[in-house]
């Protein structure tokens, strides 16, 4: 059967993509857009869509979770910058209404496996260093995902400290900081690049790298479209990709 599917923030970079994905999945129909200039949220309810995609910005997207929830449309987030008591306050709502939602930081399927991956080697080595490098416009540093993967790595290697043998002293001007851990982060913001990830853990005569790269935004899109076809049947709210992938 048929998924309708909505995309809130049609018009923005990950908006489009979204849209141009689900125009070639056979089982999606694209059933409404939805920007700040053109049809409104109220829009879905006429266009009968049953999941809501939401690229926007954070407080929007919030605004269109509490509509989303109101009445019945299930919907996947992917806009960042929620707060703890953001993600919070989708549980509560999405319990309590018929429709279910599904929030993730990050789609790209190769990304969630980096992490998993990192944080299951880490109780295995010594020391780890994470290099990050994206595009020169984003604004912040280190990214989510390098501030997430040591904390993931931290967890699962709850005595694991930095080698306090390393000098961990930073020139100013030097992009990153220490993350989770202890585990070192440095950002590369570079012209041309666009989402990458490289975990370098090292002990006894060895390292492991484990890496991950974007080339474009339609990364994003198998996470989005799984996603889209998993939530209907994930009661509640469901947060990061992992369960959807069997991690
Ligand atoms: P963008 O600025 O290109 O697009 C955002 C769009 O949302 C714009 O067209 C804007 O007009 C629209 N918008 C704002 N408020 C709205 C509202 N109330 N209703 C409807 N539309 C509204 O940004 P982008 O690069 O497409 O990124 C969008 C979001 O997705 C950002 O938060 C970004 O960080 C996030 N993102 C997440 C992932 C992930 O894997 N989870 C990947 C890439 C980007």
């Amino acid at each position: 059967m048929t998924i309708r599917v909505a995309v809130l923030g049609a018009a923005g970079r990950m908006g489009q993509t979204v849209c141009e994905a689900v125009e070639s999945a056979d089982d999606l129909e694209l059933a409404a857009l939805v920007d700040q200039d053109g049809p409104r949220i109220e829009s879905l309810l006429g266009a009968q869509a049953q999941v809501a995609v939401d690229f926007t910005m954070a407080g929007a997207a919030m605004e269109n979770a509490r509509w989303c929830a109101a009445n019945s449309v299930h919907m996947v987030i992917g806009t960042s910058g929620l707060s703890e008591p953001n993600v919070a306050e989708l549980a509560q709502m999405f319990s309590a209404s018929h429709a279910n939602a599904l929030v993730a930081a990050n789609f790209a399927i190769g990304a969630v496996l980096m992490m998993h991956f990192a944080a299951r080697a880490a109780p295995h080595f010594e020391t780890a260093e994470i290099i990050e490098m994206h595009h020169n416009t984003k604004r912040d540093a280190p990214s989510g995902t390098a501030i997430r993967t040591a904390e993931l790595m931290a967890a699962a290697s709850p005595d694991w400290a930095a080698d306090p043998t390393v000098d961990t002293s930073v020139v100013a001007g030097a992009r990153g900081g220490v993350g989770a851990g202890g585990v070192p982060i440095h950002s590369l913001r570079i012209k041309g690049a666009v989402a990458h990830q490289e975990v370098v853990l090292g002990t006894t005569g060895q390292t492991l790298t484990i890496r991950h790269d974007t080339t474009d935004r339609t990364a994003f899109m198998p996470g989005v479209l799984l996603a889209v076809r998993a939530v209907a049947d994930r009661p509640g709210l469901t947060v990061g990709l992992e369960p959807l992938l069997g991690l």
